[in-house]
């Protein structure tokens, strides 16, 4: 809750000009807050000389903390195969759980399994929760938003992570709300504070330009969805022992608001790019659609997947799927070639921990050259036939 103290304000506008949002305005002298516009962010109070803005938080805790425990993971799954963002995933809550001192569980959600949770254990699970149900068979928000609400109320994890994928994007949001805690989406780094023990969740905000340590204080779990590739998994450990629990929940059919027809899988790429050791990138400098077949021919020639900048997508000239980046994906390939790409921070976030970055540009002060391990200053439109070539050959 934020408000003006009307008898306090002296209307001198200093809040104004600090609001990011441009929440404030000065109505017959005094600063009026649009609560739709205002996010609590807190700039405009110190800036006020009278103390006349206040912002009240709840103070109220709405879980009893000691009954939370332990680091859960959602362990996503297509058709029986467990995805890497949860073995990635795993490694993180393992580091985490071990630092708590607590157990890491993963919940494993879906119809027909064999031996998946063993795998979860061998990669750093103590204890599997599986429902299998046909209810999962295929993933659908309101069913996996219950079955993983019942997991959640019946274990209490005091840290819940999921990957941020279009599964985890789409039906996590939905389960905080359902368990009335926080979430904090696309981390790019978790830790644990020393001093309380509170989960730090780190990502970046304003556009990429600050990295924001989010904590989830009065409410558990502590949710935080994180992207493919940000970290490693851990060697597989067939000598893991743990424990697998089968689970049973009743679902609420009548609160299902959508069904499965059919799958149908993106053949815009022929190499995926979250899977992909090589990665050649194009971005505006490559200018106009047509162009792009410059890149999808060293791409080829090289067996790498197609990335493109945020302004090459936005421009039409290739698919969101390619888009590497805050907005687009994470990548991690062995090579990384940016192609008329500046570097953005918005981009390098999605890329810059690739192991090797080769970068093509014209304008030798690009920042793009300051993350490469190779840079090319020059025309993407000559140095990439003459790369070509020498790849055929
Ligand atoms: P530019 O910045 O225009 O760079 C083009 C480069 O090509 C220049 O460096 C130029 O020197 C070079 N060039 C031109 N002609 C040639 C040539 N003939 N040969 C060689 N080099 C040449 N961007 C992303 O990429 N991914 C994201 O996910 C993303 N998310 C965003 C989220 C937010 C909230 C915001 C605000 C922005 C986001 N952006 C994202 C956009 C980002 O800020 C940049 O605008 C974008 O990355 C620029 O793309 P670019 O490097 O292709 O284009
Ligand atoms: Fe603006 Fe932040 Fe103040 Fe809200 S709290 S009015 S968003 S400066
Ligand atoms: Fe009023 Fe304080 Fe804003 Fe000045 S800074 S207009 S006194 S609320």
């Amino acid at each position: 809750m934020i408000k003006v103290i009307q008898e306090k304000c002296i209307g001198c506008s200093k809040c104004i000009p600090v609001c990011p949002y441009q929440a404030i305005t000065l109505v017959e002298k005094k600063a009026v807050i649009d609560l739709n516009a205002c996010t609590l962010c807190g700039a405009c109070v110190p800036e006020c000389p009278v103390d006349a803005i206040l912002i009240e938080k709840s103070q109220e805790r709405a879980a009893n903390f000691a009954d939370y425990s332990g680091v859960m993971v959602f362990a996503e799954q297509k058709y029986g195969t467990i995805m890497p963002i949860s073995f990635e995933i795993l490694s993180k809550a393992r580091e985490l759980a071990d630092v708590l001192g607590k157990e890491v569980t993963a919940a494993l959600l879906g119809h027909g399994f064999h031996d998946q949770a063993e795998e979860l254990i061998h990669y750093g699970a103590d204890k599997v929760i599986v429902i299998d149900d046909a209810f999962l068979e295929n993933f659908l928000d309101e069913p996996y938003t219950q079955a993983l609400a019942h997991i959640v109320n019946k274990y209490k994890p005091e840290i819940l992570l999921s990957g941020a994928t279009a599964i985890g994007r789409s039906f996590v949001p939905r389960l905080a709300v359902e368990l009335q805690t926080g979430l904090t989406a696309d981390c790019t780094d978790l830790d644990i504070d020393p001093d309380n023990k509170e989960l730090i969740q780190t990502r970046p905000a304003f556009g990429g330009n600050i990295m924001a340590k989010i904590r989830t204080t009065n409410h558990r779990p502590q949710m935080a969805t994180v992207r493919h590739k940000v970290f490693d998994p851990l060697p597989k450990d067939e000598t893991r022992k743990g424990q697998v629990i089968q689970e049973k929940v009743t679902f609420d059919a009548t609160k299902f608001l959508s069904k499965f027809l059919e799958y149908i899988n993106d053949e815009t790429q022929s190499v995926k790019i979250t899977d992909a050791d090589i990665i050649v990138t194009g971005g505006r400098g490559v200018k106009c659609a047509e162009n792009f077949s410059l890149i999808k021919e060293l791409a080829s020639a090289l067996g790498a997947a197609v990335g493109a900048s945020r302004a090459a997508v936005d421009a039409g000239w290739v698919e969101y799927s390619h888009q590497v980046g805050q907005t687009g994906k994470t990548v991690k390939p062995k090579i990384y070639i940016a192609c008329g790409v500046s570097g953005a921070i918005q981009h390098l976030v999605g890329m810059q921990s690739s192991d090797i970055i080769i970068a093509i540009n014209k304008d030798k002060d690009a920042p793009i050259f300051k993350v490469a391990d190779v840079g090319i200053v020059g025309d993407l439109f000559e140095v990439i036939p003459q790369l070509v070539k020498k790849l055929s050959r």
